[in-house]
C-alpha cells in the first residue's frame, strides 16, 4: 500500500473534476485527481464531443445525399457512401486528442492525475485500486465528481441489440432499423444522426411530446424536421420489452411490435452516487443525487460534490463552472453559485437554445412581462443558408426591460448561446441590446430584432 496525502482530492476526471483539478493546480493547491476510466469523463469520451462528431458526419452525408439533381442550389453530386467504422475511428481520434489534452492541462497546472478506482474509507481518506500497488490518499478536502451513467430499463437490459448511447457512438455500420426509446436529448440527437445516415428510425416517447424540458413553440420546428427526415415519432407510447423482431411497446393500452436491428435506450441518466464508498458517508440526499448548498458543500465537513452527481441540469458546462468555483473556494476565495442562468442547447436539427426563463415561466413569477419574437424567415443570413425555419425570442420585465429569458430554435443557433448567456448574466435590458450594432448578415441579428420587437419597433418585420 502506498500512502499519499494532499490538500485537495478530486474523485472523477470528467468536466467537473478535471476543471476543478486544473484551477486548483493553478492556484497552487496540492491536488490529486483520481479517474478510473479516461480523463475527460462522459463528456469527452462517450458524450458531448463524440455525439457532436457523429452529428457532424451525418449532416455532411445527408447534405450530399440531398444533391440528387433536384436541389434548388443547382448542385448535383454522385450518391454518397459512408464507412461508419472510419467515421468512428475519426471520432475516436478526436477523443484521443482531447483526453490527452486534459491530461496535459492537469500536468501543466501542477495537479497530479492518478488512474484507478477510488473508494472512500472515511470522509478524509480514499483507497485507490489500480494496476499495481493500491494507494491510500488522505486529503483535507475531497470533491466528489463521479458523474452519471445511463438509466437501464429493467425489462430492456443493455446487451445484444439493446444499446446505450455509449455503444450507439461506436457502431461499425448503420443499422437498417433503429428504434429509440426516449425522445429526449440523446435519443433525438443520435436518432436524427442515424436517420440522416440512412437508418429507418422510430422514436418511442412515453410523454405526449418530445423534449419535455422545452416549450412546444421551440420543439415544433424539430418535430417537423423529424417528420421530413422520415423519423416516426410515437408519442404517449411506452417500451415494454423485447419482442421476437424488436421492441414491444404499448400505446393507448394497445400492444405494438416495432421491428428493430438495434434498440437505443435513452430514458435519462442517473447519478453515480451508489458506488465509491459514497453510501457509507453521512451525506444528505436529494433523491438519488447528493445534496449541495450554493457553494457545492455537502452535509459533511470537507466534502464537496459537483456535476451530474449533484442533480439537474446534468450538463457539462454546469459541472465545469462548479468545479472552477470549488477550486477557488478551497483556495480561500469567497465564491457562491450566483449564476443567473445555465444555457441549455439541444443539438437536434434544427438546434434549440434556452437561457433563463421562458415566457410562461416568467409570467408565473407574477412579474408583468413583454415578449418579442423574430423569425428566421426574415433573416437574410438564415435564408442564404437554407435555414429559415426557427426564431429568436426574448422575454423581459415590462417596467424596465430587464431581460429574463432568451430562447431560440434554428440551424446553427447553438452559437448564439454565448450571446444569450452574456445578455442575461450581465443584466442587459432590451434597449442595451437594441443599441448594439449587430454584424450583418448574421443569425445574431435575430437577437437584436427580437429585442426591438419587444420594444415595439422592430425594423425587418
Ligand atoms: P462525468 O463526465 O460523468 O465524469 C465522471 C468521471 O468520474 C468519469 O470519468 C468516471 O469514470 C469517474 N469516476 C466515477 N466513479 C469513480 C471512482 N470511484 N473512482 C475514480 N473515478 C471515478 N452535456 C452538455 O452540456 N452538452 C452536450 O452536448 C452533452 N451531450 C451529451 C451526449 C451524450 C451522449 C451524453 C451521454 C451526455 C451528454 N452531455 C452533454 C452530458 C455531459 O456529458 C455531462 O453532464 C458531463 O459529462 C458531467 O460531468 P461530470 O464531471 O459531472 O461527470
Ligand atoms: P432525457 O431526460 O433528455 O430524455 C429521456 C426521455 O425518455 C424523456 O423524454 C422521457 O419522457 C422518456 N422516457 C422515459 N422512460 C420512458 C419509457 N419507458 N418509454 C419511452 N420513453 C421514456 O434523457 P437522455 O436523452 O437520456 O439524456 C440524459 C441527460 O444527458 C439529459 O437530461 C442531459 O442532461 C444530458 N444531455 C445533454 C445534451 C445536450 O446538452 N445537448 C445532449 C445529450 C445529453
Amino acid at each position: 500500500m502506498i500512502d499519499l496525502s494532499c490538500k485537495l482530492l478530486v474523485i472523477g476526471g470528467g468536466p467537473g473534476g478535471y476543471v476543478c483539478g486544473i484551477r486548483a493546480g493553478q492556484l497552487g493547491i496540492e491536488t490529486i485527481v483520481v479517474e478510473e476510466a479516461r480523463a475527460g469523463g462522459t463528456c469527452l469520451t462517450v458524450g458531448c464531443i463524440p455525439s457532436k462528431a457523429l452529428i457532424h458526419a451525418a449532416d455532411e452525408f445527408h447534405k450530399l445525399a440531398q444533391y440528387d439533381g433536384r436541389s434548388a442550389l443547382g448542385i448535383t453530386a454522385a450518391s454518397p457512401a459512408i464507412d461508419l467504422a472510419r467515421t468512428v475511428a475519426w471520432k475516436d481520434g478526436i477523443v484521443e486528442r482531447l483526453t490527452g489534452g486534459v491530461e496535459g492541462l492537469l500536468k501543466k497546472a501542477g495537479a497530479r492525475l492518478i488512474h484507478g478506482s477510488a473508494e472512500f474509507l472515511d470522509g478524509k481518506t480514499v483507497e485507490v485500486s489500480r494496476d499495481g500497488e493500491p494507494i491510500r490518499i488522505t486529503a483535507e478536502t475531497i470533491v466528489i465528481a463521479t458523474g452519471s451513467e445511463p438509466v437501464e430499463l429493467p425489462f430492456l437490459p443493455f446487451g445484444g441489440k439493446v444499446i446505450s448511447s455509449t455503444e450507439a457512438l461506436a457502431l461499425d455500420s448503420v443499422p437498417e432499423r433503429l428504434v429509440v426509446v426516449g425522445g429526449g436529448y440523446i435519443g433525438l440527437e443520435i436518432g436524427t444522426a442515424y436517420a440522416k445516415l440512412g437508418a429507418r428510425v422510430t422514436v418511442v416517447e412515453a410523454m405526449a411530446r418530445i423534449l419535455p424540458q422545452y416549450d412546444s413553440a421551440l420543439t415544433k420546428p424539430v418535430m417537423t424536421s423529424l417528420e421530413t427526415l422520415g423519423i416516426k415519432v410515437l408519442l404517449d407510447t411506452r417500451a415494454r420489452g423485447l419482442s421476437d423482431t424488436g421492441l414491444s411497446a404499448e400505446t393507448d393500452g394497445e400492444a405494438i411490435d416495432l421491428p428493430a436491428d438495434r434498440i437505443l435506450v435513452t430514458v435519462g441518466r442517473r447519478p453515480r452516487s451508489g458506488g465509491a464508498g459514497i453510501p457509507g458517508l453521512d451525506l444528505d440526499r436529494n433523491g438519488p443525487f447528493i445534496s449541495i448548498d450554493e457553494t457545492c458543500r455537502t452535509s459533511m465537513r470537507g466534502v464537496f460534490a459537483i456535476g451530474d452527481v449533484t442533480g439537474e441540469p446534468m450538463l457539462a458546462h454546469r459541472a465545469m463552472a462548479q468545479g472552477e468555483m470549488v477550486a477557488e473556494i478551497v483556495a480561500g476565495r469567497k465564491r457562491i453559485w450566483d449564476k443567473a442562468c445555465i444555457p441549455a442547447v439541444c443539438f437536434t436539427d434544427p438546434e434549440i437554445v434556452s437561457c433563463g426563463l421562458s415566457p410562461d415561466e416568467a409570467k408565473a413569477t407574477g412579474i408583468e412581462t413583454v415578449t418579442g419574437q423574430f423569425p428566421f424567415t426574415a433573416n437574410g443570413r438564415a435564408m442564404s443558408m437554407e435555414a429559415d425555419s426557427g426564431f429568436v425570442r426574448v422575454t423581459a420585465r415590462k417596467d424596465n426591460g430587464l431581460i429574463l429569458g432568451l430562447q431560440g430554435v434554428g440551424v446553427g443557433i447553438s452559437e448564439l448561446a454565448a450571446a444569450f448567456g452574456i445578455a442575461i448574466e450581465m443584466g442587459a435590458r432590451l434597449d442595451d441590446i437594441a443599441a448594439i450594432v449587430h454584424a450583418h448578415p448574421t443569425l445574431g441579428e435575430a437577437l437584436h430584432e427580437a429585442c426591438l420587437k419587444a420594444l415595439g419597433h422592430s425594423l425587418h418585420i
